[in-house]
């Protein structure tokens, strides 16, 4: 069972046993002409040999001509079943080898052909398993058939991910650019008042440009795997009290409550202190953002096997169970409108994962649904 396995796995077992059952005809072939057709052919020419000579000589020199005859007629004997020997054995390697040619050279033409229609920007392109393969361990051909198809997929993949991020950027720009120029029109045209509110809505919308640029940078930063990273060990209440210190007073002008219940006991994790800093920030101030007035965040960890996991829960409007799985992609908002005023570029959780993910841990998030909260968790490897 196991060596037929290794038979259909290998694509050089198959080349082997191809070639031995070319040698096996051969064999078969040479012996068959050696057991039926030369003693048939022997006798054949025997034969001829007799009618021709049925006078015996008048001289002594007969016997000697008939050895001559003899050996002359087992030599066309030998002649003639060797060409049919070497006929058949020519045919059984010739269709041999073009079976097995044909199942090697048609499956990587396949593949060349795919190739380069792939290299031309069609993305879509794959190739067929080479026959039988379906279901079954596939050979060293068969690999490669899967292998590209995986390369075309991820670059399919790469691929629309990159129309989609031109499009959401784009988005993105055209609305703050539409209410700066809408404002710098009505300004130059004399229907807006030169007032203080007029010049802040364009100063907003401009920082609100800006950050988005920030944030695309961190991003690309961040998803390319250039950002460096300082893993030092750190006590999880101390990155939690100084996350919570930055927004303290924004807490307290929105009248929202934070409350940090990290113990003290809690390991040390290994992180890059900033980047870790980015994450709570983030989370904490979606919190806040998306908390009413007299709401409250609570930030909590535990240690879970080699890890620490922080989870910050807010009471605010909570998260319907449809959007959840979109969360973490770039660009995407609940409400849109609602993160825009709040000056959010959309990116903030996408950026947050690729930090946490990057420092060794991972990033979720649960809600009971519109009006019960959110708990947005993350782990960190504790420090050995
Ligand atoms: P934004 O800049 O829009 O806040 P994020 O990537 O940080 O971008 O968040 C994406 C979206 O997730 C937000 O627009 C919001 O709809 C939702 N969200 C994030 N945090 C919370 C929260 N604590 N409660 C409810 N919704 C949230």
């Amino acid at each position: 069972m196991n060596l037929v396995k290794a038979f259909q796995q290998r694509l050089g077992w198959k080349i082997f046993i191809s070639y031995v059952i070319v040698i096996a005809v051969l064999i078969i072939v040479l012996i068959s002409a050696a057991i039926f057709v030369a003693p048939s052919a022997f006798s054949r020419h025997v034969a001829a040999m007799e009618q021709v000579e049925v006078a015996p000589p008048e001289d002594g020199g007969g016997s000697v001509d008939l050895e001559a005859d003899l050996l002359a007629n087992f030599r066309e004997a030998i002649n003639e079943s060797l060409a049919l020997a070497a006929l058949a054995a020519l045919i059984a390697a010739v269709s041999v080898s073009a079976f097995v040619s044909r199942r090697i050279v048609a499956p990587i033409r396949e593949m060349m052909l795919a190739s380069r229609h792939v290299a031309e920007g069609h993305y879509k392109e794959r190739v067929e398993l080479p026959g039988g393969m379906e279901g079954t361990q596939p050979d060293e051909l068969g690999q490669l058939a899967l292998s590209f198809n995986q390369m075309a997929d991820r670059l399919q993949h790469t691929e629309e991910m990159r129309r989609r991020l031109i499009g959401d950027v784009a988005h993105e720009l055209r609305t703050p650019l539409t209410t700066i120029q809408g404002s710098m029109e009505g300004l130059i045209d004399g229907i807006l008042p030169a007032e203080d509110h007029v010049f802040q809505n364009i100063h907003r919308e401009a920082t609100r440009l800006q950050n988005l640029v920030r944030d695309l940078q961190a991003l690309s930063k961040a998803e390319s795997g250039t950002l460096v990273f300082n893993p030092e060990p750190v006590a999880p209440l101390d990155l939690v009290r100084r996350a919570c210190a930055r927004l303290e007073r924004q807490y307290e002008e929105k009248g929202v409550g934070l409350l940090n219940e990290v113990p003290q006991h809690l390991p040390q994790v290994m992180v890059d202190e900033d980047r870790v800093g980015q994450v709570l920030l983030n989370l904490l101030g979606n919190a806040l953002q998306y908390t009413p007035n007299g709401g409250q965040v609570r930030i909590s960890a535990k240690q879970h096997a080699g890890f620490v996991e922080f989870s910050v829960t807010d009471d605010g409007i909570g998260i319907a169970r449809e959007h959840l799985p979109h969360l973490f992609t770039r660009f995407f908002r609940v409400d849109k409108s609602r993160s825009r005023v709040g000056g959010g570029s959309g990116v903030g959780l996408t950026i947050a994962r690729q930090l946490v993910e990057a420092s060794g841990g991972r990033i979720w998030v649960h809600s009971a649904g519109p009006g019960k909260g959110s708990t947005f968790s993350f782990t960190l490897p504790v420090a050995m």
